[in-house]
């Protein structure tokens, strides 16, 4: 297989070529790929191979389906290298944290071949059991965004087969490339029309969620478009995940261990170059260790190499398109006309989109680079003293997708976690999430969950059968 050319949909079994879909690398600004731009005839003929695959695959027996994941993820796991090589290239995240999103995607895979759904029986000898089922929905509208383009689309890919669905999968049009590999690897992995991946422009999400064809949505990108994504859904009332952004905060109790907690606060922030859902964008100190921690952040800011993702080395790579690039600069530039104090690492090469590790010392709560998510490294960090009153400005947020609290005394800091309005909080950690556990923002984070069991019942009704048995 070759990662450098051919980017195909799959659909219905079949690779289809096409062109219309330029694909820039950051660090560089340069189209370097061409990849299909799906039009409305091939979604509608996806759409129905994806019903007519889903009457057998819905009823083919679950061990069948979660053989069938096993073998997914060990054929991209064979392939990870050049995935991960193609992953850099177009989303910029160096190498070892492309390789780290291949495994996590793999993970979660054999995850969810591992999950069954629950099955309830009442029977009080009244006459009547009763059984409850979960069974599949039909075929699932899948959309991902940029900044996890493997991991995101593949923990929707996971739960949706192993619950008997068929899906179809738009990546980001700034990131389609490892996910139509992805499919070339899978191709003959599903019967023909239960999986299917397609790429294109910014027509193509619409058309998708308005499509009657589809039973779901589930859909991770931003609170803006995930509101256009209800309203679409709403016209035929399709179930919907919605997986939105966020403004963690990060609450920084004056008995933490700074020489162990730093580095880990450090790429809490800044991993991925700062875009990533949950990476803290908000953070809280205490007046104690405000200005030991500063100092140690700032020269981190310093010393990590920002650069080209597939040069040895480099630890944080360009924001992955100029959209957002342009976005992160205007709100620096926003900051500097307001007064700020910034401290700034160094620039990034020439040409490519990158932005310089950006701390922004202690602005005010009201100032955008608090209220609205950076989605880049731009870091608020803030005072405070009053542990009730640092709570209640953490909570002052639309969003409520995840958090963290650090201390010493871990009971301390769970009292805090308990108050925060969020669905995801780590105590002296931050980032990582487990397949098996629940993920689910609140606010306007989003609503309905992805991991765990739950995020396997996202994909799958109830159905209770009412069955007359001998009374006892
Ligand atoms: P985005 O909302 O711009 O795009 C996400 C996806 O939606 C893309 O595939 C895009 O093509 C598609 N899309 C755009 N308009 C659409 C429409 N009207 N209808 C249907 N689909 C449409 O988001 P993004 O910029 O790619 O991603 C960044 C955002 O995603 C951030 O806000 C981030 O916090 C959020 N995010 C959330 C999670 C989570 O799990 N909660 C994870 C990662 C990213």
């Amino acid at each position: 297989m070759d990662f450098d050319r051919d980017y195909r949909m799959l659909v219905d079994g079949d690779l289809v070529a096409g062109s219309g879909l330029d694909v820039i690398n950051p660090a560089t600004g340069a189209v370097f790929a061409s990849a299909p731009d799906c039009d409305e005839a091939l979604l509608d003929r996806a759409v129905a191979a994806g019903q007519r695959a889903f009457r057998t695959w819905g009823a083919t027996p679950i061990a069948e389906r979660q053989a069938l994941l096993r073998r997914a993820a060990d054929l991209i796991e064979a392939q990870a290298e050049p995935l991960a090589r193609l992953f850099t290239r177009e989303q910029g995240r160096p190498n070892p944290g492309a390789l780290g999103e291949i495994a996590i995607g793999v993970q979660w895979l054999r995850a969810y071949a591992d999950m069954n759904p629950p099955v309830h029986i009442v029977d009080q000898g009244d006459g009547q059991r009763v059984e409850t089922r979960y069974v599949p929905l039909g075929v699932v509208c899948a959309i991902s965004p940029w900044n996890f383009p493997v991991n995101l689309s593949l923990w929707k890919i996971a739960p949706a087969l192993a619950a008997g669905n068929a899906i179809i999968l738009k990546p980001s049009p700034f990131t389609p490339l490892c996910m139509l590999k992805i499919g070339e690897i899978l191709k003959d992995v599903f019967p023909a029309g239960v999986l299917n991946i397609i790429s294109g422009g910014d027509a193509l999400g619409p058309l998708m969620t308005a499509h009657p064809g589809f039973a779901k949505i589930s859909f991770t990108g931003s609170t803006a478009t995930g509101k256009r994504v209800m309203e679409s859904a709403a016209k035929d009332l399709k179930r919907l995940t919605l997986e939105l952004g966020g403004n963690d905060a990060a609450i920084i109790l004056p008995d933490t261990d700074l020489d162990r907690a730093a580095q880990k606060i450090f790429f809490g922030a800044f991993f991925n170059s700062a875009q990533i859902c949950i990476a803290t964008k908000r953070l809280y100190v205490h007046e104690d260790i405000y200005d030991d921690l500063l100092g140690r952040l700032a020269t981190l800011a310093q010393t990590v190499k920002l650069g080209d993702g597939s040069e040895q080395g480099t630890v944080l790579g360009p924001i992955q398109n100029r959209r957002q690039y342009e976005r992160v600069k205007a709100l620096i530039d926003d900051a500097k006309a307001e007064g700020l104090t910034l401290i700034e690492g160094p620039a990034g090469p020439e040409g490519g989109y990158f932005i310089p590790i950006t701390i922004v010392d202690n602005p005010p709560e009201d100032s955008r680079v608090v209220q609205e998510e950076a989605f880049g490294p731009v870091l608020p960090m803030m005072r405070f003293s009053d542990i009730d009153e640092v709570i209640d400005r953490a909570n002052a947020s639309d969003y409520g997708l995840a958090g963290s609290v650090w201390s010493g005394d871990v009971d301390r800091a769970i009292e805090v976690a308990r108050r925060l309005e969020t669905g995801t909080v780590w105590i002296n950690n931050n980032l990582g999430l487990r397949a098996d556990t629940p993920f689910a923002g609140r606010k306007q984070s989003g609503f309905g969950v992805e991991n765990g069991i739950e995020g396997l019942l996202e994909y799958m009704a109830p159905q209770s059968l009412y069955v007359p048995v001998p009374k006892r």
